[in-house]
């Protein structure tokens, strides 16, 4: 079945050196990012049959990110270009305790620009999956888009997967952000946060169960909170637990969360009882798990995301280590 993610891919600027501000830093090497285009080539690294909607700039770098899609084996069927706006830029800081911060160019960019009308609405209606993450939600006429995609996924039967990928930078306030990534919520079938959006969200510095169950809603069937060397936690109706995280030497965790999600829809959109069978649930997440360890190891999101067989040794190699 087909997985179709939608929202933003754009280049992120990443500076050759770690621990310095963005006026001290030497050079930045460019990068291709947007959460929902490295979930799309996450898919598809992984095997999956994956399209990516959403708008670039009519530019060398809109081009640049088309190719990479193209090349990655990501359907480019959804994909339309700007002919006024520039395809966006985010610089990134590198801080030295390892979290990044970002500074992007949007005045507007491509992909605010994306109008429901240039929706291609059998492509939507031909998924299984449809991923999607909140900033796209933050202005018009992208907002009206992707209302308009999910709303056209869900009636089609789509399983609605939802990353909210919080860049507070991007948002007026930290209000709206709360209030818009929520105003989506109860649409979405699977959630996938990490703990610092967890905390974010609930306005708590607890991680813990209930702060995740105090997010669930009556129609979810899945909540995952990730927590980056410590694995993640699961949440459905039914069950709850966690699965330990793969010990890695990790160099750059960006696109972690994104090849964790890319994992976990590969192995759920052609049997959706997955979810409801804790076994095989968690056997899932130790997949995904693995990927998102994978992904940490090398710089850059996209030239980190694994194949199959790359998370299957790992995956071998960690229990042989085991049974040592
Ligand atoms: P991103 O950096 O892309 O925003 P995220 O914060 O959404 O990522 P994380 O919790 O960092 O997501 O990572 C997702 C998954 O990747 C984790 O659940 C874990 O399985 C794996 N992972 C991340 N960091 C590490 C690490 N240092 N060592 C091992 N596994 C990791």
């Amino acid at each position: 079945g087909l997985i179709l993610c939608f929202g933003e891919m754009l280049i992120d600027f990443v500076p050759t050196v770690s621990g310095v501000s963005l006026a001290e830093a030497p050079a930045f090497l460019k990068a291709p990012g947007g959460a929902p285009a490295n979930v799309a080539i996450a898919v598809s690294r992984l095997g999956g049959k994956v399209a990516f909607i959403g708008k670039l700039g009519d530019d060398e770098f809109g081009h640049m990110l088309a190719g990479i899609l193209k090349k990655n084996g990501v359907s480019d069927d959804g994909l339309t270009f700007d002919q006024s706006a520039r395809t966006a830029l985010a610089f990134v800081t590198l801080r030295a305790d390892g979290e990044r911060e970002f500074m992007f160019y949007r005045n507007p960019s491509a992909d605010m620009l994306l109008t429901p009308n240039e929706l291609n609405l059998n492509l939507i209606r031909s998924a299984k999956v449809f991923h999607y993450g909140s900033i796209s939600l933050i202005v018009e006429p992208s907002r009206s888009a992707h209302l308009k995609a999910m709303e056209e996924a869900k009636k089609a039967g789509a399983l609605l997967s939802y990353d909210p990928n919080l860049r507070l930078p991007l948002w007026p306030s930290e209000k709206e952000a709360r209030e818009k990534i929520f105003s989506i919520w109860d649409k979405a079938d699977v959630i996938k946060i990490s703990d610092n959006e967890l905390e974010f969200l609930t306005k708590t510095n607890t991680i813990d169960d209930a702060t995740a169950l105090s997010l669930w809603h009556p129609n979810l069937k899945l909540l995952l909170v990730t927590l980056g060397d410590h694995g993640c936690r699961y949440y459905t109706k039914k069950f709850k637990g966690s699965v330990d995280a793969f010990k890695v030497n990790a160099v750059d965790t960006t696109g972690a969360g994104d090849s964790f999600v890319g994992a976990l829809l590969g192995k759920i959109v052609d049997d959706l009882s997955v979810i409801e069978d804790e076994p095989r649930l968690k056997e899932a997440l130790k997949f995904a798990n693995a990927c998102g360890a994978i992904t940490t190891t090398k710089k850059g999101a996209i030239p980190a995301l694994p194949t199959e067989a790359e998370a299957l040794e790992l995956i071998n190699k960690a229990s042989q280590w085991k049974t040592i």
